[in-house]
């Protein structure tokens, strides 16, 4: 974590102001093409070992993502940041800003806060993408006046191909999992400081890491093929836990891995109709209120096409947004002869999984029972 935050630094060091962003979807295209570094403060357990300072605001009975978010921010990583931006999601994120702002101004501290309003109705609406092409060009003005930076259509469709081949590499690497040419560990290690590193540092390691891969040679036969959903990726400690149980991660639906890099949309030199088409047809994901509906079906998909037997589902404890779905989703895998594990993790649950080990060595036993 120390060497990102240095990369961090150095590059503000240049002169590029650094923005913290949450939650997990926003323009990164558009902040990057105005010359800014935008930083997704997201799975963040196991950098933030504790909560001090977020306990001041938020209680105890928030997501572990809400309150790593708030203490990273308040903490001395938190100097990093020219500034934040947010967009609406849940309830427990839409109060954080003013939370936010409060701790920083008890530490004599202020930061920019920059808000995005997404339409939280069907994106067939036609006043959905008019409003939203409106919100855009008003970011790009309150990012220009905050930050002294200016946008162009050539930089920000320049913006787009860097991410987009992001993007396509992340699917390439999740198929190369698949395949059992790659350690899901080891994938969601790279994946992850993505959100930290810069787009051009994470294309040059996800290019090598696809290289190298591609050559490993396999023998998935031996292993049961499983897909894995939730909020936040398994800690790497319950990752080893699946992967030492004979189980092959060759799908996922996370929502810092597949449901951020699984769709690209076409060019577009205009922020309103980029970003429109990007959240319209966005991977469906429960934060995401106009594509929540298309998730039963894409889960469903996304188990069948893969061809798995399982599905593992990581829950956030206090995210009623995934816990609430997940039942209806269990009862029609169940129906389709899928079988299902549910885990749910606490913000303390990070390198401790010892607990979880007898459940996901009785999920593998009847899985491979049923081959
Ligand atoms: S984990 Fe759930 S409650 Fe927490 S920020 Fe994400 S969507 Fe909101």
């Amino acid at each position: 974590m120390d060497s990102v935050i240095e990369t961090i630094r150095a590059c503000r060091e240049k002169g590029t102001p650094v923005v913290g962003c949450f939650p997990l979807y926003p323009p990164l295209e558009l902040l990057h093409a105005m010359g800014l570094r935008p930083v997704v403060l997201w799975e963040l357990k196991g950098i933030v070992k504790s909560t001090p300072l977020s306990d001041r605001h938020l209680q105890p009975f928030a997501c572990s993502v809400a309150r790593h978010l708030v203490e990273i921010v308040l903490s001395d990583y938190g100097a990093i940041l020219d500034g934040l931006l947010m967009y609406n999601a849940c309830d427990t994120l839409r109060n954080l800003p003013e939370i936010i702002e409060r701790g920083l101004g008890a530490q004599g501290r202020e930061l920019p806060i920059i808000k995005l309003h997404i339409p939280a109705i069907p994106a067939e609406r036609t006043e959905a993408s008019e409003y939203l092409a409106r919100r855009m060009d008003a970011l790009v003005a309150e990012c220009e006046a905050a930050f002294g930076v200016h946008f162009s259509s050539e930089r920000f469709l320049e913006s787009q191909r860097r991410y987009g081949e992001m993007r396509a590499l992340l699917r390439r690497l999740e198929a190369l999992v698949g395949e059992g040419r790659l350690l899901y560990r080891a994938f969601s290690r790279i994946n992850r400081f993505g959100y930290l590193v810069g787009v051009e540092e994470q294309v040059k390691r996800l290019r090598t890491a696809v290289d190298d891969c591609a050559a490993v040679s396999i023998n998935a036969s031996a292993t049961i093929p499983i897909v894995v959903s939730g909020i936040l990726p398994p800690p790497p400690a319950m990752i080893d836990l699946i992967e030492r149980c004979g189980l092959r991660v060759v799908a996922n639906d996370v929502a810092t891995q597949r449901r951020s890099y699984g769709y690209q949309p076409p060019e577009d030199g205009d922020p309103g109709g980029y970003y429109a088409d990007f959240y319209r047809r966005h991977h469906p994901c429960t934060t995401l209120l106009p594509t929540a509906d298309r998730r039963v079906d894409t889960i469903l998909s996304l188990v069948e096409e893969s061809g798995a037997r399982g599905l593992v589902f990581i829950g956030e404890k206090f995210c009623e947004y995934e816990s609430l779905e997940f039942p209806h989703i269990e009862g029609l895998l169940r129906e389709r002869g899928v079988s299902s594990l549910r885990l749910e993790m606490a913000i303390d649950d990070y390198e401790n999984c010892a607990a979880f080990a007898t459940r996901i060595e009785a999920f593998a036993e009847l899985l491979k029972g049923g081959r």
